[in-house]
């Protein structure tokens, strides 16, 4: 694999990643409409251009609150509404061998499930892209971040990424794309028309059934529906390891514990709770571990079931996290003050008008941080708020940016993006150390 060229991007990238925001006003939600929304009679949950209206009890305009719609940043509308829709959807067989074009230049962990926006305007990237379309619309994704480590370990993970919108305007091709499926790179080589395309291996999601599937009594048969649970812990007894040693690896089990990161639902409205956390294992396992860091993502692309996923998710998540400044290490946030401003959860992709990529965790408080720049909606992430760049007081590094309603009735009325790439993770006491080379015991 020729990693020079993708080296060289991953460096332009960053040393570009700054100073690319600038220009005029967007907005999915103008200001005007906004008031005029405020001044018509006020009704529950009234919805339009994304904001929602709640419900005001003395019907009071002044007071009434707008409520930011956590559909909006998914659905990725600063990249314009002229997005054609693609159709159709192909699954590869697992364990099958294909060739797939791969996109050069990736910095992140794009992950089943993951939304991916992108806006290319060079040559090798757009040819493409365009060859995807009239294709299967699927192409590769592999972290140019951990190629060279890959390299020398000869095992690199990724994802392959189904386009679901295009457009080719101008010279420029923007895409919304999936994460769908899991894959390892075997080989990689570059066609005569200037991409690169991979040889994968498509990874199997294994799922397994329950530890006593194959020890069910069949006197027990007609209470297990209605009491499924002391059916186990009675043929538990026939086993050699207590109950709560099968119940670490009982994926139901496992979903039900996802209910102790309370900080994953923050910000988003009870609602809508039930329907944006997958009930799927799997589908779950990647959604929270879209939160993670990069590196992070990565491992967790290598383990083929949701239960060592999750596993290894719960552990992890339920310490107390700090977010550190990855120039100083000067405290930036806390887990627990994370807040979902999206349906995909408190972190997300998105994109710059430059192309360049941004997984953006969104908190409603930091320390440390300061905004230096003016506000400005052009090309906003978050409809209805202006961002100004946030720097680390202490070292003056980029860590993201600060997002302030243009609305003084939209809620909430002021956050932060912070780019996981200026920051690292730290566990705030020493003995809950956490390894990624450990699957720990619950
Ligand atoms: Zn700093």
């Amino acid at each position: 694999m020729d990693s020079g060229e993708d080296n060289e991007s991953v460096e332009s990238e960053e040393r570009s990643s700054l100073d690319s925001f600038s220009g005029v006003l967007q907005l999915d939600v103008a200001d005007e409409d906004l008031e005029s929304v405020i001044n018509v009679p006020i009704v529950d949950n009234f919805e339009m251009g994304g904001a929602i209206v709640s419900h005001n009890s003395n019907l009071n305009t002044e007071s009434a609150e707008i409520i930011f719609d956590e559909g909006l940043p998914a659905s990725h509308s600063y990249l314009g509404r002229d997005l054609e829709e693609i159709g159709g959807r192909l699954i590869f067989t697992e364990l099958s061998r294909v060739v797939i074009p791969l996109l050069p230049g990736t910095y992140g962990t794009l992950l089943p499930g993951q939304t991916f926006p992108l806006t290319v305007r060079d040559h090798g990237r757009t040819t493409l892209l365009r060859k995807c379309v009239e294709g299967d619309h699927t192409f590769g994704c592999v972290s140019a971040r951990y190629l060279s480590t890959a390299i020398i370990n000869k095992v690199m993970f990724g994802t392959t990424a189904e386009i679901y919108e295009f457009s080719d305007d101008m010279g420029a091709v923007r895409i919304k794309a999936k994460g769908r499926q899991r894959f390892r790179l075997l080989s990689s080589k570059t066609t005569p028309s200037g991409y690169r395309t991979g040889e994968v291996l498509i990874l199997p999601e294994i799922k397994l059934s329950h530890p006593f599937s194959a020890l069910q009594l069949t006197s027990l048969n007609s209470f297990r529906v209605t009491n499924k649970e002391r059916c186990r812990k009675m043929e538990s007894f026939m086993l050699a390891w207590p109950k709560w040693v099968y119940d670490m690896y009982d994926v139901d089990k496992l979903v039900q514990r996802c209910d102790e990161l309370t900080f994953l639902k923050q910000g988003l409205r009870k609602d809508k709770v039930e329907n944006v956390m997958p009930k799927d294992p799997t589908e779950l396992s990647f959604w929270i571990a879209s939160q993670l860091d990069s590196e992070k993502r990565l491992f967790m692309l290598a383990l083929n079931s949701p239960i060592p996923r999750l596993r290894w998710l719960l552990n992890f998540l339920r310490k107390c996290h700090q977010f550190i400044c990855g120039t100083c290490r000067a405290v930036i946030g806390k887990q627990t003050d994370c807040f979902a401003m999206s349906i995909e959860g408190a972190q997300g992709t998105y994109v710059n008008p430059e192309g360049y990529h941004h997984d953006t965790l969104t908190l409603l408080k930091v320390e440390n941080v300061i905004p230096i720049s003016a506000p400005s909606t052009h090309f906003s992430w978050f409809p209805g708020y202006a961002w100004s760049i946030a720097v680390c007081r202490h070292c003056q590094k980029h860590v993201g940016w600060q997002f302030v309603a243009t609305n003084r009735k939209l809620q909430p009325t002021k956050f932060w993006g912070l780019s996981r790439q200026s920051l690292d993770t730290r566990i705030c006491t020493e003995e809950n150390m956490c390894s990624l080379d450990d699957l720990p015991v619950m």
